[in-house]
């Protein structure tokens, strides 16, 4: 049973993450999506709405499930029993930023291993703060989002 963890802010959830957990549950028996809540970072949408919202869009699959996460990720994944970490990468960037991230997750669990998934090519633009801001100005974000999140993010630029 290989079983691994996507975690992020999701802060709203994209068509980009959605790829990444899409692929990641062909490929794992069970994929938990985990929506971190840090106390140092300002959210538009709050933990519950960032869960409920990646609960609608996951529905469909079977094998993937969400939690909620306001510790280190490494003691979220040891009290879990889950060996490994995904994480999408849109480019150098991420990759350069990732890359420490995992280095830094070795350090505190040698046992936990970070597979990078690049993005599909058409996502790789898409990020959750230029969405935001984008929504911010009323602009489409059609395309970017599913519908569930478009509609979210309209509510609150209202
Ligand atoms: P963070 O909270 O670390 O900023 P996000 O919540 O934005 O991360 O995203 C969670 C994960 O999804 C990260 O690994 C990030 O690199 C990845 N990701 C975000 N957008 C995309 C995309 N368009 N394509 C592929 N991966 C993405």
């Amino acid at each position: 049973m290989l079983k691994a963890a996507f975690p992020g802010s999701f802060d709203p959830p994209t068509l980009g993450h959605l790829n990444i957990i899409r692929r990641a549950a062909d490929i794992f028996d069970e994929l938990v999506v985990v929506v971190a809540e840090n106390r140092q970072k300002k959210y538009l949408f709050s933990a519950e709405e960032r869960i409920s919202m990646m609960k609608g869009l996951i529905a469909d699959r079977k094998n993937v499930t969400v939690e909620l996460c306001d510790s280190l990720i490494v003691d979220f994944l040891q009290k879990r029993e889950i060996p490994l970490l995904v994480r999408g990468v849109r480019g150098v960037d991420d990759f350069s930023y990732e890359f420490e991230l995992s280095m830094m997750n070795k350090a505190l669990d040698s046992r936990i291993e970070t597979i990078f998934m690049t993005t599909d090519p058409e996502y790789f633009v898409l990020r959750s703060s230029s969405i935001k801001e984008l929504a911010s100005f009323h602009g489409n974000v059609a395309g970017m989002v599913p519908p569930l999140v478009a509609e979210a993010l309209a509510k609150k630029f209202k």
